[in-house]
C-alpha cells in the first residue's frame, strides 16, 4: 500500500465518547501520523502533560497568539479556549507526515472552510445512556467532575452531536477493537485513494470497511443516538417543571 502525505484528518467527538483513548490507539499502530498538540486556556486534569496533551496557556498568552495570527483555527469550548497552531501543519507538511486533529465541531467547521480536502471523522457514543455512564465513570476515576460538568457536557454533546452531518466520516464508537479496526480503515483507504496501484484483495477490504462509515451509510445510525439525547432531554425538562 502506497502512502501519499500531507492528509489533514479531522477527529470530533463529544466528551466521554472515547476519542482520546481511539486517537491515541490510531497514532501508535499507523505509521507516519502526527498529533497536533492544541493550545488551551484550561487547567490539566488528572495525568496530563504540558507538551505532550496540550499546551497549557494562560488567556493572556492564548489572546496573544491569537493576535499575532498563530492559529489554524480556534474556539470557546465549556468557556475555556482551545486552538491549533498553525506550526503543526506546517511542520507536517515539511516531514510529509499525515496530521490528526482532535478539536470541536466549531474547530472542525473552520478547518474545513479553509481546507475543504480535510477528512473529517465524528466519533458518536452509541447512546445517551453510554455516555452518561462513560463521563461517570471518568469523574469518578479522576475525582474531579462535579455533576454540575456532567449535565454541562451532556447537553454540549446533544448539541456537538447535532453537527454530525458536516462530517466525512461517522463512527459509532461501541467497542473499543471494532472502533479502532474502523479507524486505522478510514485512514488507510483515504491513502489508497492517492494511490495509482491496482488495489490487492485487502486493499478492497480496508476500502468496504472505511466505507460502512461514511456519512450516507450512517446517517440513519446517527439519527438515532441524536433522537436518545433529544428524549432524555424532555425527560429532564418535565421534570423540573
Ligand atoms: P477536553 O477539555 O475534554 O480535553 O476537550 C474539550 C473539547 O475541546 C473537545 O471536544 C476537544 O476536541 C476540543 N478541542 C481540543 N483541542 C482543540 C483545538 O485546538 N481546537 C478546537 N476548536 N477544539 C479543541
Amino acid at each position: 500500500m502506497r502512502s501519499v502525505s500531507g492528509i489533514l484528518f479531522i477527529i470530533s467527538a463529544p466528551s466521554g465518547s472515547g476519542k482520546t483513548t481511539l486517537t491515541n490507539e490510531l497514532l501508535k499502530l499507523v505509521p507516519g501520523l502526527e498529533f497536533s498538540i492544541s493550545y488551551t486556556t484550561r487547567p490539566p486534569r488528572g495525568s496530563e502533560q504540558h507538551g505532550r496533551d496540550y499546551f497549557f496557556v494562560s488567556e493572556e498568552e492564548f489572546q496573544a497568539m491569537t493576535a499575532r495570527g498563530e492559529f489554524l483555527e480556534y474556539a470557546c469550548v465549556f468557556g475555556q479556549y482551545y486552538g491549533t497552531a498553525k506550526r503543526f501543519l506546517e511542520d507536517a507538511r515539511k516531514t510529509g507526515r499525515d496530521l490528526v486533529l482532535d478539536i470541536d465541531v466549531q474547530g472542525a467547521a473552520q478547518v474545513k472552510k479553509k481546507m475543504p480536502e480535510a477528512v473529517s471523522i465524528f466519533i458518536l457514543p452509541p447512546s445517551r445512556e453510554v455516555l452518561e455512564f462513560r463521563l461517570r465513570h471518568r469523574s469518578h476515576a479522576e475525582h474531579m467532575d462535579s455533576e454540575e460538568v456532567i449535565r454541562r457536557r451532556l447537553e454540549g454533546a446533544r448539541k456537538e452531536i447535532e453537527n454530525y452531518r458536516n462530517y466525512d466520516y461517522i463512527l459509532v464508537n461501541d467497542r473499543l477493537e471494532p472502533s479502532i479496526a474502523l479507524l486505522k480503515a478510514i485512514v488507510a483507504a483515504e491513502r489508497l485513494k492517492g494511490s495509482a496501484e491496482d488495489l490487492s484483495a485487502e486493499d478492497a477490504g480496508v476500502l468496504a470497511a472505511a466505507e460502512q462509515c461514511l456519512l450516507p451509510n450512517t446517517g440513519q445510525r446517527a439519527e438515532q443516538i441524536l433522537a436518545s439525547f433529544a428524549t432524555a432531554g424532555r425527560g429532564q425538562e418535565e421534570k423540573v417543571q
